[in-house]
C-alpha cells in the first residue's frame, strides 16, 4: 500500500510490504471491542490479553495499524504527562513523589515490552534536553519552568539546569543559553512501535481488522459497514480522530503538529552538532518544537501545526512550502550549518487537545465504556499508561494506576470537559497561537525594544491562560 508507506518518514522505513490486514465482514460478540490501532488501543489490547488470556478482543482499525499520530509521531517517549503539574497539586507531598515516578517509570516498562516481545523500534534512553538557545527571555522562562518543578517536589536529578558550557556537551546551537536537562525520556522509531504492538497483540490471540472504520458506536456495540459487533466493553483509542464517532469529538479537539526530515548528515556534521546518544531536544519557544537525531543520523524535527473550523481533520500532510520552510527556519537558527540542507520528507498529523490540556483515562462500567486521550502532542509514553490503566480498570485491578488524578471511575463522559462550541474554539486557538507566533517574531528579533519584547511575551502567557 504505497499510500501508508507516504504517510511518514517512519512507515517509509519499514521493510514490511504494509500489506492490509482482513477487514472485518461477520458479525461478533466479544468482550471488548478497541476502536483504533494506534498505541492506546493496542497497549489496552496487550494488558488485557496478557492478564486475562481467557477474554475476547477485538480491534478495529479504519486504516491501518500506527495509520493515526502513533506512526507518525516526533518519537519523544516521554516518562510524563502532559499538565501533571496541575493534575497533582492537590496532592500530599508523598503521593505526589509516588505519581511522579509512576511517569517516570513509563520509558523502562516500555523498554520491558519491546525487549520481551523482540520489537526493534530504536529505542534509546537518552534522555531530553529543553533548550533556551535563540533570545535570552527563553532562559527566563525555562528557568522559572524549573523552579515551579522543584517547587512541586521533583529534584535534581529529575530536571537539572545544565549551563551553556554543560548544554554544548551534548548538543551544540548557535546561542547556548543553557538548558532544562531530564533524563525520563527515550527516543524511538514510531512506527517500529506501532507496527511491532501490533503483531504482539495479534500473537496474544487479539485479532486487528483492518480498512474497517467504526460508522456507529453505542453501549454495547459497535457497527461497520459491513458488519456488527456487540461486546461487552467499547474502547474508541482514536484521539486526535474523536470528531468520527460523535460526541467523542466535545472533549477532543484535533491538532495538527507538522514534521520535516532531513537526509541522513554526516558524521562530521553531527560530531559539529552532538546529540551522541539520542537525546531528545527542543528550543523553548511557545511554536512547541520537537527533535531528535534519528538511528540512520537524520535531524527529524517539528512544531506546532493548527486548528481546522469545526474540527475538521487535515487528510492531505502534502506540506506546504511555507510550513516546510517555517521548520527549516526554526532548526536553521539552531544549527545554521543545516540551513540549506535536504529535507527529504515532511508529514504531520492529528492529535487530541482536551480542554484545559487534561489528559484522562475514563472508566464507565454501568455503560461498558473505557477510553483514555486528550494527551495533547504528549501521547507517546502516556498511551502506554493510558492502555495500561483501561485493562486495570475494565479487570478491575486496583493498582496504583487506577488511583491517579487523571483517572475518571465516576460520572461516564459527563465528567469531561467539554470544548465550547464553534465558533469560539476556531477563535480562541486561532488568536492563542497568532499571539505564540507574534510573540516568537518579536523575541527572535534582537533589535526589537525591551518594552515591545515585554508586551509581546505577556500577550502570549496571558493567551495561554486562556488553555488551562
Ligand atoms: C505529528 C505528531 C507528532 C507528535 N509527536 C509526539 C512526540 O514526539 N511525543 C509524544 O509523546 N507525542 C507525540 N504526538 C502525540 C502522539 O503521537 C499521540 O498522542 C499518540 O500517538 C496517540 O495514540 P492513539 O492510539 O491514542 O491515537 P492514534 O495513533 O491517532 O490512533 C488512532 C487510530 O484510530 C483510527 N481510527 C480513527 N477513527 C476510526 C474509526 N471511526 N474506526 C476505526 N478506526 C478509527 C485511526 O486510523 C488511527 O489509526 C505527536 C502527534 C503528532 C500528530
Amino acid at each position: 500500500m504505497p499510500v501508508w508507506r507516504n504517510i511518514s518518514l517512519w512507515m517509509d522505513q519499514l521493510d514490511e510490504p504494509l500489506a492490509p490486514r482482513t477487514s472485518l465482514e461477520h458479525d461478533l460478540d466479544v468482550d471488548v471491542a478497541i476502536i483504533g490501532a494506534g498505541y492506546t488501543g493496542l497497549w489496552t489490547a496487550y494488558y488485557l490479553k496478557r492478564q486475562a488470556p481467557q477474554l475476547k478482543v477485538v480491534v478495529l482499525e479504519a486504516q491501518t495499524a500506527g495509520f493515526g499520530a502513533s506512526g507518525r509521531n516526533g518519537g519523544w517517549l516521554m516518562g510524563n504527562l502532559l499538565g501533571e503539574d496541575r493534575l497533582l497539586a492537590g496532592l500530599s507531598p508523598q503521593q505526589r513523589r509516588a505519581s511522579f515516578e509512576l511517569l517516570h517509570g513509563i520509558p523502562d516498562e516500555v523498554k520491558e515490552v519491546i525487549d520481551r516481545e523482540a520489537i526493534d523500534c530504536d529505542f534509546r534512553k537518552g534522555g531530553v534536553l529543553y533548550c533556551a538557545a535563540r533570545y535570552p527571555e527563553q532562559e527566563h522562562s525555562l528557568r522559572g519552568y524549573l523552579a515551579g518543578l522543584h517547587r512541586q517536589g521533583l529534584e535534581e536529578a529529575d530536571y537539572c539546569w545544565l549551563g551553556p558550557q554543560e548544554l554544548t556537551r551534548q548538543l551544540r546551537v548557535t546561542r547556548p543559553y543553557g538548558a532544562i536537562f531530564s533524563p525520563h525520556m527515550a527516543t524511538i522509531q514510531p512506527a517500529k512501535l506501532a507496527r511491532g504492538l501490533a503483531q504482539a497483540v495479534e500473537r496474544l490471540g487479539v485479532p486487528i481488522y483492518e480498512n474497517s472504520p467504526v460508522i456507529d458506536w453505542r453501549h454495547g456495540g459497535l457497527r461497520t459497514h459491513q458488519a456488527q459487533i456487540r461486546s461487552h466493553w467499547v474502547v474508541p483509542a482514536v484521539e486526535g480522530y474523536s470528531v468520527s464517532l460523535p460526541p467523542l469529538g466535545r472533549y477532543q479537539l484535533p491538532v495538527q503538529s507538522l514534521l520535516v526530515a532531513t537526509e541522513p548528515l554526516s558524521a562530521a556534521t553531527w560530531e559539529e552538532i552532538g546529540l551522541d546518544r539520542g537525546q531528545a531536544f527542543s528550543e523553548g519557544s511557545r511554536q512547541v518544537t520537537y527533535g531528535q537525531r534519528s538511528a540512520d543520523n537524520r535531524l527529524v524535527f517539528g512544531a506546532r501545526g493548527g486548528y481546522r473550523f469545526a474540527g475538521r481533520l487535515r487528510h492531505d500532510f502534502n506540506l506546504t512550502e511555507s510550513e516546510i520552510e517555517l521548520r527549516r527556519y526554526l532548526f536553521g537558527e539552531l544549527f545554521p550549518q543545516l540551513k540549506k540542507v535536504r529535507i527529504t520528507h515532511s508529514w504531520g498529523g492529528n492529535l487530541g487537545m482536551s480542554r484545559r490540556f487534561r489528559p484522562h483515562m475514563l472508566c464507565d462500567r454501568a455503560n461498558g465504556l473505557a477510553l483514555a486521550g486528550g494527551y495533547g502532542g504528549e501521547g507517546v509514553g502516556a498511551s502506554h499508561l493510558g492502555g495500561r490503566t483501561l485493562a486495570d480498570l475494565i479487570l478491575q485491578q486496583d493498582t496504583p494506576r487506577v488511583r491517579q488524578p487523571w483517572v475518571i471511575q465516576a460520572g461516564g463522559l459527563s465528567a469531561l470537559k467539554a470544548w465550547e462550541p464553534e465558533p469560539c474554539r476556531w477563535l480562541g486557538y486561532n488568536a492563542i497561537v497568532r499571539s505564540f507566533v507574534h510573540e516568537d517574531q518579536v523575541l527572535a528579533n534582537p533589535n526589537a525594544a525591551p518594552w515591545r519584547r515585554k508586551l509581546a511575551s505577556s500577550l502570549a502567557g496571558f493567551m495561554e491562560g486562556f488553555m488551562k
